[in-house]
């Protein structure tokens, strides 16, 4: 029986030099792979011209670079544009590309919906379907540099897609290495962000990672009460646990965890949340941004007015918290945050069946 091709994709440099010399090719070969399929965001074994016909035909045989396909794509008046990509068994993903943030940021999905089940947002409505692997996630990355016309140039990498992060661990981080590979897209961890609930033992090993990229925490809340209503991983990883393990978080030299809070109307937007917040970032390198909510169907909160939300920043600003006001990207192709679903999918689960209703 034939043996299973080897994925590409999936593997990791030295380990796709391994897998090559396991059959007889030279290890150098894998540094010729990673730049046709990272660099030049080239598939084909058939054009990668540095390879002899004969290794050219013989990876045909025993290789494959499984890609996520572009299954449709939106574009907002702003210019963000909403990938919907589909992967090997038929589910599907959302990534984002978001332009001028002042950078050129792609936001990516790390599962097949999510577990964490937050109560303002509609992918936590789908509950989570699968973890994705780390070559699907760096896939994303593959897909979109190439459809926006980045692989030469530099780009941020958001994890704020489908999906907690620190939920799918190994392979996030896995898929953070393949990026990182100089002979791949090279791309900086300073140029990539980890957003998480806070799910603490995943943030404990984060910290002894050697390769780190810049942590966001999703806080949206001052208080545990209010907070596991809102984001029901706090039963568990409770706020003072969250704030301990960031305290101790290993940051570089002028680099800050961010502090995300969506803002919804009468729920978590007053001036005491404000300086209860305050408080809770004491000893912190810390800054917040804020994210008034994306309504939608199907989500039982408003987004506050302009003054609510000037207000709150403005008490944080006082106490010398750096704050920003996140403009909402793509609200009119539902890529927003907090906003990525995937409608037309295949083997929905009765959540996203009542999500899309709902819609
Ligand atoms: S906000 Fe993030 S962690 Fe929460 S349910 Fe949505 S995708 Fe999951």
């Amino acid at each position: 029986m034939a043996s299973q091709p080897v994925n590409v994709a999936e593997l990791e440099l030295p380990e796709l030099e391994d897998a090559l010399a396991e059959r007889g090719k030279p290890r150098f070969h894998a540094r010729q792979l990673y730049r046709w399929v990272y660099r030049r965001g080239l598939t084909d074994f058939e054009l990668m011209t540095d390879l002899s016909r004969a290794m050219r035909t013989e990876l045909r045989r025993e290789f494959i670079v499984s890609t996520p396909r572009g299954v449709s794509e939106d574009r907002s008046l702003d210019g963000t544009r909403k990938f919907v990509l589909e992967l090997a068994d038929g589910r599907r993903i959302e990534s984002v590309f978001i332009p001028d943030t002042p950078s050129m940021t792609f936001c990516i999905s790390t599962q097949v919906g999510c577990a964490m089940s937050c109560g303002f947002c509609l992918t936590g409505k789908m509950g989570l379907l699968r973890n994705l692997t780390a070559g699907e996630i760096a896939g994303q990355v593959r897909v979109l540099a190439a459809a926006t016309g980045l692989l030469d140039f530099p780009f941020n990498i958001v994890l704020m897609g489908m999906g907690e992060p620190l939920h799918n661990y190994d392979a996030t981080l896995k898929a953070l290495r393949i990026l990182h590979s100089e002979h791949g897209l090279a791309i900086s961890p300073r140029r990539i962000t980890l957003s998480t609930v806070g799910i603490v033992p995943g943030l404990e090993r984060l910290a002894r990672e050697p390769l780190m990229p810049n942590l966001a925490i999703s806080l949206h809340a001052t208080t545990d009460e209010q907070r596991a209503k809102l984001v029901p991983p706090n039963k568990k990883y409770p706020l003072g646990d969250i704030l301990e393990a960031c305290r101790r978080f290993p940051l570089k030299k002028r680099s800050r965890i961010t502090f995300e809070y969506v803002m919804l109307d009468g729920v978590n937007d007053t001036p005491e949340d404000a300086r209860r917040l305050v408080r809770l970032l004491s000893g912190i390198k810390a800054k917040v941004n804020l994210i008034p909510l994306n309504p939608a169907p199907g989500i039982p909160y408003d987004r506050p007015s302009d003054a609510r939300v000037d207000r709150f920043a403005q008490i944080l600003a006082d106490r010398h918290i750096t704050v920003s006001v996140r403009k909402s990207r793509g609200q009119d192709i539902r890529a927003a945050c907090g906003q990525l679903i995937v409608e037309g999918g295949t083997k929905k689960t009765a959540a996203q069946q009542m999500a899309l209703l709902l819609n």
